[in-house]
């Protein structure tokens, strides 16, 4: 197929390219989200879990698992793995942070991504947690994202995790995988936590951010997507894929 023919279906510039063009077809229905749930929840039963499930399996603590939301965040998961597993021996409440220096915090979670600004927001964490919340981890999402460095992504997942309350947790992987199959249309993750808490079930917040996490990480990759072995290819708009040449 010629590069003229390609570009009627797909569009080949990266994904935050705002010049995309949808396919001539469109093959995402709405009423195709159970299959498509299901068909990806069924391929990932048998991929690494994202890390953050697996501290949920370690831990019910919120602290934890709000440290270790924050500390995932542009890291890897060996990484973040590796660097929990250290933290946690050192700390294990937000009271423990205040013995510490930030210097001391920064060789602690070394190295996460962002280590240096993480480090800053972990030393303010006790402090206005102490002094708006009495020392106690929120419950909602209004209250979480006043808390340093705690984003709408992080709340979500804090909401979920901690507090086993649905929530829509959109990250790189739910923020481009919901687009390319056209569940969505939208340009920015806060555009797209609105647009998915209309159109996904409620049934399946919880899960959503882990499966497409797993299967952005294992097959819908951000570059070169494995469209030929993918379960749900039939019903999948590929808006904005780079196909391999
Ligand atoms: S791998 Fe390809 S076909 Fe499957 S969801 Fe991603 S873009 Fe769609």
């Amino acid at each position: 197929m010629g590069a003229s023919k390609k570009k009627k279906f797909y569009n080949l510039k990266s994904d935050t390219d705002d010049s995309v063009t949808f396919p001539a077809k469109n093959r995402f229905r709405k009423e195709n989200i159970d299959t498509v749930i299901a068909k990806i929840t069924e391929y990932t039963k048998n991929v690494k879990a994202p890390v953050m499930e697996f501290v949920k399996i370690m831990t019910n603590d919120p602290f934890k698992i709000l440290v270790g939301t924050l500390l995932s965040s542009r890291t890897n998961d060996n990484t973040t793995s590796k660097v929990l597993a250290n933290f946690f021996m050192n700390v294990e409440k937000a009271d423990d942070i205040n013995d510490m220096s930030v210097k001391e915090l920064e060789e602690l979670i070394f190295p996460v991504g962002f280590y240096r600004t993480k480090a800053k927001h972990l030393k303010e964490l006790p402090i206005v947690l102490k002094n708006k919340f009495n020392g106690i981890i929120p419950e909602t999402i209004e209250e979480l994202v006043q808390l340093p460095g705690v984003g709408r992504k992080t709340a979500n997942l804090v909401m979920i995790l901690a507090f086993e309350q649905p929530a829509m947790c959109v990250d790189v992987h739910v923020h481009r995988i919901s687009n390319r199959i056209g569940i969505i249309k939208t340009k920015n993750p806060l555009d797209s936590e609105l647009a998915l808490r209309e159109v996904i079930p409620l049934k399946y917040w919880m899960k959503y951010n882990f499966i497409l996490v797993a299967f952005g990480q294992n097959l819908c990759k951000p570059t070169f997507p494995r469209c030929t072995i993918c379960p749900v290819e039939k019903y999948c708009e590929k808006y904005s894929v780079n196909l391999r040449p």
